[in-house]
């Protein structure tokens, strides 16, 4: 590796407000599976031409170089990350990367149960899957398809076999889940599962979001009647979630707050898109472009030198409020 790059970064990424960065979230595919009321915006969703998507081996290649520079955290995510052919080869290939010691698969389940086997042959333990209702016809209102029962059978099966976390991603939208949020935390007491609450971000549809979000505070005033939440150990490992238990409880309940609650000072992520841009910043459009470099020849220490621009590009904090009509939430991956 370029020593330059060694220098700058010591084996620890770090942004220029001292932030360690040691963590990628990956989007295989722009492709998926749903069209949730909050993610998708309505109408055609225009498809990435197939040769504008990273190849497996290049996205690998881009792992291997941030591994060399102190990332040592990967999640995959899409668009339906599952939705994307040879997805266990992939997976199999990021789980011997050297370095990589914590590897994470955010998904909406309904492809999962199949591959949960396969996952835990490679080593993959820890899951995020989406889950905004316990009811089944609200699942299709706000998913678009009939699959409750996959999802939750995935869910059951995953606790099964022994997936640890399993992280239950629940956007929190008034007039929609806020009578089912008591629902969604009471599962908490009886299975290990770390329900988080995610306050939802207004992306295409500016006056959905402004009236159908639910801020942190509202959602534990609507599970207060569980009783009181315990807090959790948060430090910079666990990132932006605030963690709780409920007294005697299983599992978690966490709350990712980006509209009531800054957590910028705990953001220790990059990301990478399908379409081969690094991101340093969810809220941000400012991009670095590492394909163009990738499939020109560049040497390792020039992609390693584009991975450090990315973080340098990193801002201070991004406000959640408005709209981010430039982000697309459905093809970043959360
Ligand atoms: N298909 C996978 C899934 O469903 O988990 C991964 C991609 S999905 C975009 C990743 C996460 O982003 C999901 O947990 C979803 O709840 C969250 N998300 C999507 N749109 C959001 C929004 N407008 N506000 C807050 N969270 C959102």
């Amino acid at each position: 590796m370029n020593q330059s790059v060694e220098r700058i970064t010591g084996n620890h990424l770090k942004d220029t407000y001292h932030r360690l960065i040691n963590y990628l979230r990956i989007s295989i595919t722009d492709q998926c599976n749903l069209r949730c009321i909050y993610c998708t915006p309505k109408g055609p969703v225009e498809k990435l031409p197939h040769n504008e998507i990273l190849r497996y081996e290049e996205i690998l290649k881009i792992v291997r170089i941030g591994a060399g520079l102190g990332i040592t955290k990967v999640r995959v995510t899409g668009g339906e990350p599952l939705v994307r052919k040879d997805c266990d080869d992939f997976l199999a290939k990021l789980a011997e990367i050297p370095g990589i010691s914590d590897i994470s698969l955010t998904t909406n389940g309904i492809l999962l149960e199949k591959h949960l086997d396969h996952l835990r042959g490679i080593g993959i333990k820890r899951l995020n899957i989406s889950l905004d209702t316990l009811d089944a016809g609200k699942y299709k209102r706000i998913t678009g398809q009939d699959a409750f029962d996959r999802v939750w059978s995935a869910i059951s099966k995953a606790l099964q076999k022994g997936f640890s976390p399993i992280k239950i991603n629940v956007v929190a939208m008034n007039g929609i889940n806020d009578d089912e949020l008591k629902a969604l935390a009471t599962l908490t007491l009886k299975y290990p599962l770390h329900v988080r609450f995610i306050e939802q971000m207004s992306y295409f549809d500016p006056d959905a979001g402004q009236s159908k979000a639910l801020a942190e505070d509202d959602i534990k005033l609507i599970i207060a009647p569980l009783g009181e939440l315990e807090s959790c150990e948060r430090n910079k490992k666990y990132g932006p979630a605030s963690r709780y238990r409920l007294k005697g409880a299983e599992g978690e309940i966490g709350f990712i707050s980006p509209v009531s609650h800054h957590f910028c000072k705990w953001c220790n992520r990059l990301r990478l898109t399908s379409d081969g841009c690094l991101r340093s910043c969810l809220l941000s459009d400012i991009v670095t472009d590492i394909k163009t470099p990738l499939r020109n020849g560049a040497t390792d220490a020039e992609l390693a030198a584009a991975i450090v621009e990315a973080v340098a590009k990193k801002p201070l904090e991004k406000s959640c409020s408005g709209t981010h009509t430039g982000s697309r939430m459905f093809s970043i991956g959360g």
